[in-house]
């Protein structure tokens, strides 16, 4: 299957109101063009300095997210053009995306990535310290960020009753924070190639696909 036909049988599949984020990571500038091509306007990188390559080099129109794991010292090469960063951890992380928003004049759109999965790898907030942060106040000094909503990589498993528990459970605590904290709270972001059909069921809006669209990836 070509990567055209790929994202056109995956819109086809999920409903309107859930947004398709293509992860182009390792993928190289063709690959991309090719989904450009396909009407996908928004791409899921997870390193910055090959984030920013590929902003520079491909068609200004195009939204860029980021999902892996970000150093606070590489907010700096993306901060003047990110559109959303899902994979905030930290309230660290959070003040550094804050300074450098204000640096560039602008409010950047971010997601609390919240720790679900059951492997101590995972980075990402308990729910408690998103309630701690979230009482504290502290997000009042914070006035170039605006978080959106949650994000969550659910554990590598082939169970999918446990991946539904752990959208479930994320999905869930959403709704408490939407209703107690924050009402303009609209983006869970939430599945991957293997589960996004599951994430929608259980209440993501927005996927983030990769293999399923570009193929097999080669880790360098
Ligand atoms: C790589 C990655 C994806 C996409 O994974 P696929 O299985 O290729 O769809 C989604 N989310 C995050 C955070 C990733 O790092």
């Amino acid at each position: 299957m070509s990567i055209s036909s790929e994202i056109h049988k995956i819109k086809s599949e999920i409903p309107d109101k859930v947004t398709l984020i293509a992860v182009s990571k390792t993928y190289e500038e063709p690959c991309l063009e090719d989904a450009y091509e396909a009407g996908q306007r928004i791409f899921g990188e997870s390193k910055p300095q090959e984030m920013l390559r590929k902003y520079n080099a491909l068609e200004k129109d195009i939204l860029w997210h980021m999902i892996g794991h970000l150093q606070t010292n590489k907010v700096k090469y993306i901060a003047p053009f990110v559109s959303l960063i899902h994979s905030v951890d930290s309230v660290k992380l959070l003040t550094e995306i804050n300074k450098q928003a204000f640096k560039n004049n602008r409010v950047i759109d971010v997601l609390l990535e919240v720790y679900v999965a059951q492997e101590d790898t995972k980075s990402g907030f308990t729910e408690g310290e998103i309630i701690k942060f979230l009482d504290s106040k502290q997000l009042e000094q914070l006035q170039n960020i605006n978080i959106k909503g949650l994000m969550c990589i659910g554990s590598l498993t082939d169970s999918k009753e446990q991946t539904e528990r752990e959208f479930r459970q994320v999905k869930t605590f959403f709704d408490k924070i939407k209703q107690d904290y924050l009402p303009k709270f609209d983006t869970l972001s939430m599945g991957m190639s293997e589960d996004y059909m599951l994430a929608i069921e259980c209440g993501s809006t927005m996927i983030r696909v990769g293999s399923r669209i570009f193929g097999a990836r080669n880790y360098k």
